[in-house]
């Protein structure tokens, strides 16, 4: 490979830093800039990402030049550290750790103490004159290279780790209870099994020479990528395969020497809450994977003040807080060890942390100056604003469980909000339940990664053991589940099923409750009640300065739209939509499905009528009885929206979807009852209208084209609304919006009925309003002819759910049958009815904005498919410079974060000044910043 291979962390030099996640990870980077920055980091090397993505690319084998560089750098590492890699007397171990760009905590593979072998470990033991930490290191590290380099692991989720049974068996045998609690001589004997459990499992012997095992252990970090939770991991979090991972390999320093010697991890802000204080845990004697693997539970940092041995080191963590702190302009979340009272640094990272943590170190950090407002915007998951929404315990309910004594344990709150429902075991439990529509919490001893699966299915999750930073909290956190870690009272039994706790057994399935913010566990159901935000907004039964998780999420949205340049609506039917929706920050209605409005009350019977009508008179009176409804909506409608403009859709679906089908006879007797005819005339009709294919059928603007009538009926009522709203002092700014169109004739037909009834009802009611008629491009045809069709539009929204139906020639409705398979087999990457395929559907829509400007460079331009809500399709809306965006009202804070964070990811172009003349100035130029036109 021509470049670089390893970059170097050290006292002599170091050629990172902070900005190279993309090249180093994010460990290495940052391990490069802590060293900078002078903070205690003990010396290494990282391998790069590339290195990575070149030994998949040829098929899992390694540049030719890796090995020769390798060997350089250990020489390099052997300098700064004093020892020899293999050494007998003094030798120099490493940790083997990956690192991916972004953080995937957990997923992938780290190794300890590599290099020792049984002559170096005599070696150890001699030159630190303790034999037991030697002994310790030595079945730490048998231990995790047979399991990460050798396969040696467990087979089926309850079987227990081969390792752990050896050393159970062990524990047994010498009558101990804790590892703390071998000696050195029973380390020895540790030692010596754990070789032959390798020996046995793999047939090959565990390699001694520490060139071999560094070489085993890099690979297995590169393969453990491709690991199946790593790819899962990534496939949530859509992180690219492609990006690979680094390789860090640093000298040891040991926190499990002795009682003066310990290990831990911190936040330098509380992650679940976001509150300004120091968090985190060690423990003492101990390396760090026993810390995150929850089988220690471990005491909490501010006790270290305490400790007589290692006390002084609280003090110097917290001035290492505030460094983080100002240095990297956000949380941090750390990994340290203390080596005979001497602190290091391992790891440092922007902390994972819940919604509410999020919103309100956002608001802190921007308002202490520690955190840029750009980084605040940036560093959210604008999905994970949904987590405000999530449910609290009803307090009534809440209260009535305390006062029934049905508290059953209190474990560390660890994920925010309330679940009630099933309890089970196991991961694969999990998902079944879930999958049948239950609400589950997961309990287990401890989780551990391949737990993964069941935790996306749970509504939340408990352990026994653990902590806050053990992998059950640190994941909850980041998925935003509700989670109570380490409530050391249960007892849960997973061969028997059973969670026992207080005398009370609760078997599989049984309900349970959890509080993950206050830690609390309760047996039985209690009923949620809406959050804090819902109150506030929804509701509107809290005031906005009782709520203090309002005025965090507050600011970050007025944050947010500072940057955006999309304007934002929503597609709501309804007047309390509307509200909900303007509450959330929506500046107008991107869509309302009209056909929505024809289910309500009694109104359907009209519209069967209308269906059925023979004549043209009869059907005429059916809409007649219509009208009034669909005016009454509309007037509901301008109110809410109160000035804001107001996207309406003429009538869009099949007509058979107004009639019972034919399989169910009971309705179609009701309507037969209803319009005074026979059941075989409804039953006739409801076969004539039949379609193979109804989504490619007698739809869209083709019924307004053969049944013009509707279409009048609609927009007169649509205007007599106007008017009537106007009236009232309210402003009105109508859309019409015409579905489905692929021919500008198409859109010619429709767009005069609606402005001769315009006409009308403005002479008829003397009230003169502005208002537009547009289109919806939601067919190929439509978006490739978008110079033509926008002679006649004023307005084109893209319907990208129709969109990539068409595109892709898949059912909206039925590709749910194959299209999990698609994902997994990496056909397609995303669901593209849920982002949008920016390959293909996404060329369309490029085509459609391009085409459409040519013929009227200010056309306005949004989107309001399902992808109106998606971050990565609101991204990608920013890029080919579309106005706004419209979704649904509850996902409008989402789009709001998104949008806000496009337009950072992807800042303007300097815009020549032709192009401004020439054509629309693009994203982040000219455009004003909230309001959707
Ligand atoms: C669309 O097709 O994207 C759209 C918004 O219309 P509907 O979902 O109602 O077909
Ligand atoms: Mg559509």
């Amino acid at each position: 490979m021509a470049n670089k291979l390893i970059y170097f962390f050290g006292k002599s030099k170091t050629d990172g830093g902070g900005d190279m996640k993309a090249l180093l990870g994010g460990k290495g980077a940052n391990l490069a800039q802590m060293t900078k920055i002078g903070l205690p980091v003990p010396s290494g090397f990282t391998i790069t990402t590339e290195v990575c993505v070149s030994y998949y690319k040829n098929g899992r084998k390694a540049p030719a030049d890796l090995a020769g560089e390798m060997e350089k750098a250990v020489k390099w590492l052997e300098k700064e550290a004093g020892k020899k890699f293999g050494d007998v007397k003094n030798p120099l171990l490493v940790s083997v750790r990956s690192g991916a760009r972004d953080s995937m905590p957990g997923m992938m593979d780290t190794i300890l103490n590599l290099g020792l072998n049984d002559a170096t470990c005599e070696g150890l033991a001699a030159a630190t004159s303790n034999p037991r930490f030697a002994w310790d290191s030595y079945r730490r590290f048998l231990q995790m290279y047979g399991d990460v380099v050798m396969g040696v692991q467990k087979k089926n989720e309850n079987d227990h780790d081969p390792f752990e049974e050896v050393m159970d068996a062990l524990k047994k045998e010498v009558k101990v209870k804790d590892d703390t609690d071998f000696t050195a001589t029973h380390l020895q004997e540790l030692v010596k099994r754990f070789k032959k459990l390798i020996k046995d499992w793999t047939g090959k012997a565990f390699p001694t020479d520490p060139v071999k095992q560094l070489e085993g252990a890099v690979f297995a970090v590169f393969s453990s990528w491709m690991n199946d939770r790593a790819i899962l991991y990534r496939q949530k979090y859509r992180i690219p395969d492609e990006w690979g991972t680094a390789v860090n390999v640093q000298a040891m320093v040991f926190g499990n020497m002795g009682d003066d010697c310990a290990t831990g991890v911190a936040f330098t802000r509380d992650p679940a809450n976001g509150e300004n204080v120091f968090y985190g845990e060690y423990l003492v004697n101990a390396q760090g994977e026993d810390v995150v693997a929850g089988v220690r539970t471990p005491i909490t940092i501010s006790e270290m003040a305490k400790d007589k041995t290692i006390g002084a080191a609280h003090k110097e963590l917290n001035d290492v807080r505030k460094t983080l702190e100002k240095n990297f302009g956000d949380v941090q979340d750390f990994e340290f060890t203390i080596e005979k009272k001497k602190l290091y640094m391992l790891q440092t990272r922007n902390g994972k942390r819940t919604a509410l943590a999020y919103v309100k170190i956002a608001h802190d950090m921007v308002k202490e100056k520690l955190m840029t407002p750009e980084h605040a915007i940036k560093s959210g998951d604008p999905e994970a604003l949904n987590q405000l929404l999530q449910p609290i315990f009803d307090t009534v309910a809440y209260a009535a469980a305390a006062k029934e004594g049905r508290l059953m344990a209190v474990g560390l709150p660890a994920g925010p909000g309330a679940a009630s429902g099933s309890v089970v075991f196991t991961a694969g439990k999990a998902e079944e339940l879930a999958a049948k529509g239950q609400s589950v919490v997961l309990a287990r001893i401890e989780t551990s990664p391949e737990d993964l699966r069941g935790m996306i299915a749970s509504d939340g999750i408990l352990t026994a053991r653990g902590g806050v930073s053990s992998h059950a909290a640190l994941v909850a956190r980041q998925m935003g589940k509700v989670c109570v870690a380490g409530a050391g009272d249960i007892q849960i039994d997973y061969h028997k099923g059973t969670l026992k706790c207080k005398g009370v057994t609760l078997k599989e399935g049984d309900q349970i409750s959890i509080n993950g913010t206050t830690g609390e566990v309760f047996h039985g159901k209690i009923a949620t009640a809406d959050s804090e935000l819902k109150q506030v907004l929804v509701n509107k039964t809290m005031k906005p300065k009782d709520s203090k998780v309002f005025q965090y999420y507050d600011f970050l949205m007025k944050l947010a739209d500072k940057y955006r340049t999309l304007g934002m609506r929503t597609n709501a039917d309804q007047p309390d939509q509307v509200v909900n929706a303007i509450a959330f920050g929506a500046e107008g209605i991107g869509l309302c499905r009209t056909e929505h409005m024809f289910f309500e009350g009694d109104r359907i019977i009209a519209v069967r009528q209308m269906i059925l009508a023979k004549e043209e008179s009869d059907r005429k009176q059916a809409l007649a009885t219509l009208l009034p409804y669909q005016q009454k909506d509309f007037e509901g409608i301008f109110e809410a929206l109160n000035g804001l403009p107001g996207c309406i859709r003429l009538l869009d679906p099949p007509l058979h979807e107004f009639l019972p089908q034919h399989d169910n006879k009971k309705g179609q007797e009701e309507v037969a009852k209803q319009l005074h005819c026979s059941v075989a005339e409804v039953a006739k009709l409801v076969s004539e209208l039949h379609e193979f294919n109804p989504m490619l059928g007698f739809r869209g603007c083709r019924l307004g084209i053969l049944r013009p009538e509707i279409t009048e009926m609609q927009a007169r009522a649509i205007f007599q609304a106007a008017a009537v709203v106007l009236k009232k002092g309210i402003k009105v700014k109508p859309e019409v919006m015409v579905p489905l169109v692929g021919f500008k004739k198409e859109l010619d037909l429709q767009v005069a009925i609606v402005h001769r009834v315009a006409a009308e009802v403005m002479k008829a009611t003397g009230k003169k309003f502005a208002y537009t008629v547009g289109t919806m491009i939601e067919v190929p045809r439509g978006a490739l002819t978008a110079d033509e069709i926008a002679e006649s539009a004023e307005f084109f929204s893209f319907g990208t759910n129709d969109l990539t139906q068409t595109c892709l020639g898949m059912s909206r409705d039925d590709s749910g049958s194959f299209l999990p398979a698609y994902q997994n087999l990496e056909i397609i990457k995303a669901n593209p009815f849920a982002s949008i395929d920016r390959t293909g559907v996404g060329q369309l829509m490029k085509i459609g904005v391009d085409k459409g400007r040519t013929t009227k460079p200010d056309l306005k331009i949004g989107i309001c498919g399902e992808h109106g809500g998606d971050p990565s399709s609101v991204e990608f809306c920013h890029i080919i410079g579309l106005d706004y965006v419209s979704c649904s009202p509850f996902r409008v804070p989402i789009a709001r974060l998104a949008a806000a964070q496009a337009a950072l990811r992807n800042p303007a172009k300097p815009v020549a000044v032709k192009m401004i003349k020439d054509s629309k100035a693009k994203p982040g130029s000219t455009k004003s910043k909230t309001s959707a036109k």
